[in-house]
């Protein structure tokens, strides 16, 4: 379960999981990088492009993982984070979500009560 302010509804993550099955991260395709991902052979992997931009002022790129998290579980129909109150799980999923940008109002459940 996450435990940031933004989460208004913590309980969903149990029905959800989806920051947990999907991972993304942002790049500005500098040396071809998302030209690169793009031609990998795979569905799991998508390319989009994001409200963001860097400090200079380039656009990033979104990169979907639809790869789920190893330290998901699914009990009785509720997933469960393996790693809850482990120094191992990651301080983005402690703080996850610090934003609510275009990526989380689509699917984040847990910022409405
Ligand atoms: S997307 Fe939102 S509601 Fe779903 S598990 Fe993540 S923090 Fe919880
Ligand atoms: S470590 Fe836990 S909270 Fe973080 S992505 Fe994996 S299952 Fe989700």
């Amino acid at each position: 379960m996450k435990s940031h302010k933004l989460l208004k509804n913590p309980e969903a993550c149990r029905t959800c999981a989806k920051c947990c099955r999907i991972f993304t991260f942002y790049d500005h395709n500098g040396d071809g990088f998302i030209d690169r991902i793009r031609l990998l052979k795979t569905k799991k992997i998508k390319v989009e492009e994001s409200d963001f931009a860097t400090n200079e002022g380039k656009s990033l790129f979104r990169v979907i993982l639809n790869i789920p998290c190893s330290a998901l579980v699914k009990k009785k129909g509720k997933y469960f984070c393996k790693l809850f109150g482990n120094k191992k799980r990651p301080q983005m999923c402690n703080e996850y979500p610090y934003n609510m940008t275009d990526w989380e109002k689509r699917f984040c459940k847990g910022l409405k009560k």
